[in-house]
Order: structure tokens, then C-alpha cells, then sequence
């Protein structure tokens, strides 16, 4: 901790410290605060307002009380109304819509049974936050030429649908899941594909599966193309994501099942 404070000049307050003990530790817990010096803790606290805890958390831990007390949840709603009629209906929908968005992409992208790198960096690209070049633009004479085709700037609109050597992978890998549709933007194919509720539940898990595996080794393969000097592979990003799919497909339902849904085309 003092070579922390040396190299960043941040000290720790001590009257603002609290030391919290979880775990199988074998030394006493007495001996640790003393060497420490902080008074002992108790979870859950708040910690930049959000509550922290070692434990699943009730309901009480979020404050309940003041925030869904009767009185109080009356008022808010008639704040909301008065806010609501000032500001008319266009306004209003202006102003939740972007919420109701972010919930509909964050309800398809984090799933248990996806692997949380997909889905982050599945995250990223819905959100424009995925570093491709046209976002670099703080870097001084940065070539944003995608480095895969050559042809046009690299953002992620190019690399997830426009770049021809991309698009080879998507060719076939909407193909297989059975997407007739030819989409251009990876949120519209996944907008659409989260709407269709038709085909089995395999197939529906299999799409969200495969569509996150996707961006995420398309990804991981520009970066190794760029920072590693690897060549651009098609066939190998295919064999990764159905790998990837089939993989854990496997692991939920039983494998002839899997292949009488999604035979591997
Ligand atoms: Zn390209």
C-alpha cells in the first residue's frame, strides 16, 4: 500500500477507512485490524452509492425505505406527471426511449449462457465504444484504412457488415443459422434476430450464441491481423464461432437434438 501511495501520491484517510474481513483466513481477525489500523466493517455498505455486500442483497439494503415509502412514491409520481405534461408527449418519449433501448440491448447481450467476453465485446460494438480507427482520432497521421480489405475507412459499421472479408464469415454463418435476411448493421441483425421468436429454442439460443461469437473472433482476428501481423483467415473465424456455438450447446441439450435443429451446413 505505501509503494501504491509513492507511485500515484493518493493516501489512504484513515479516519474514512473501514476494513472488511471475508473469507477462510488463519490468521486471527483481531491481529489483522491491528496491523492494519482501520476499525472493522460490516457489509453491506454503500460505496459510491451503489451497495456492496459478500452476501445476495434484500431489498432493505437499497434503501427501501426511503425510496418506496408510500408518501414519497406518490409524490414522485405526481412530479412525473407534472413533468410529463410540461413537456409534452414527444419530448417525453425522446427522453425514455434511449433507456429503453440500452434495456433491450442489454437484455439480449448478457445472457448466463453466453461467455461474458462475447457479450462485452458485443456490448461495445452496439454502443460505438469498440476502439476501431475512426474512433482514433486523437492519435496524430493514424492510416484509419481498415487493415483487412483496404478499401474504406474501419469503423464498426465497415468491419461487422461492409468489409468484404468479413462478410465472407457472415455469408455463412447466417446461412447456417438459417437468417435469410441480408442485414447491414450488426444492431439490425440482431434487432431483427431478437424479434423472431419463431424456430425452436435451440435455434433461438444458437443465433445469440453465434451472432456474439461472431463479433468477438471477428474481432479478435482484426486485432490479430493488426497488432500481431497474422493473415486474415475466413474459413478459420467459420470453424471458431460454430465451435464456439456447438460447444455450448452441447453442454444444455442433448448433442443429436442439437444437430437435428442446427446441422452443420
Ligand atoms: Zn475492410
Amino acid at each position: 500500500m505505501e509503494e501504491f501511495s509513492a507511485c500515484s501520491g493518493l493516501e489512504v484517510n484513515q479516519g474514512k477507512s473501514n476494513i472488511f474481513i471475508a473469507g477462510n483466513i488463519r490468521v486471527p481477525k483481531e491481529e489483522l485490524v491491528e496491523v492494519f489500523g482501520f476499525p472493522e466493517g460490516t457489509l453491506p455498505i454503500k460505496y459510491l452509492g451503489i451497495p456492496l455486500a459478500s452476501k445476495r442483497l434484500n431489498a432493505s439494503d437499497y434503501g427501501q425505505d426511503e425510496m418506496l415509502e408510500k408518501g414519497s412514491r406518490e409524490d414522485a409520481i405526481s412530479l412525473w406527471r407534472k413533468w410529463f405534461s410540461s413537456k409534452g408527449t414527444q419530448e417525453a418519449y425522446d427522453w425514455f426511449r434511449p433507456r429503453e433501448e440500452r434495456r433491450f440491448w442489454a437484455k439480449y447481450v448478457w445472457k448466463d449462457f453466453v461467455p461474458p467476453k462475447y457479450s462485452f465485446t458485443t456490448w461495445l460494438a452496439i454502443r460505438g465504444r469498440l476502439s476501431t480507427k475512426d474512433r482514433l482520432v486523437f492519435v496524430d497521421d493514424l492510416d484509419t484504412t481498415c487493415q483487412l480489405c483496404g478499401r474504406q475507412d474501419e469503423s464498426v459499421d465497415h468491419l461487422f457488415f461492409k468489409c468484404p472479408k468479413t462478410w465472407g464469415v457472415w455469408g455463412k454463418i447466417l446461412e447456417w443459422l438459417g437468417i435469410a435476411r441480408r442485414s447491414v448493421t450488426i444492431k439490425s441483425v440482431i434487432k431483427w434476430a431478437g424479434r423472431q421468436s419463431r424456430g425452436s429454442v435451440i435455434v433461438q439460443t444458437a443465433k445469440r450464441i453465434a451472432l456474439m461469437a461472431a463479433v468477438s473472433l471477428i474481432w479478435k482476428m482484426r486485432n490479430a491481423v493488426i497488432f500481431d501481423g497474422k493473415t486474415w483467415d475466413t474459413t478459420r473465424v467459420i470453424f471458431q464461432i460454430k465451435e464456439a456455438t456447438y460447444s455450448i450447446l452441447y453442454s444444455r441439450y442433448s448433442p443429436d437434438q442439437v444437430v437435428l435443429h442446427l446441422p452443420d451446413r
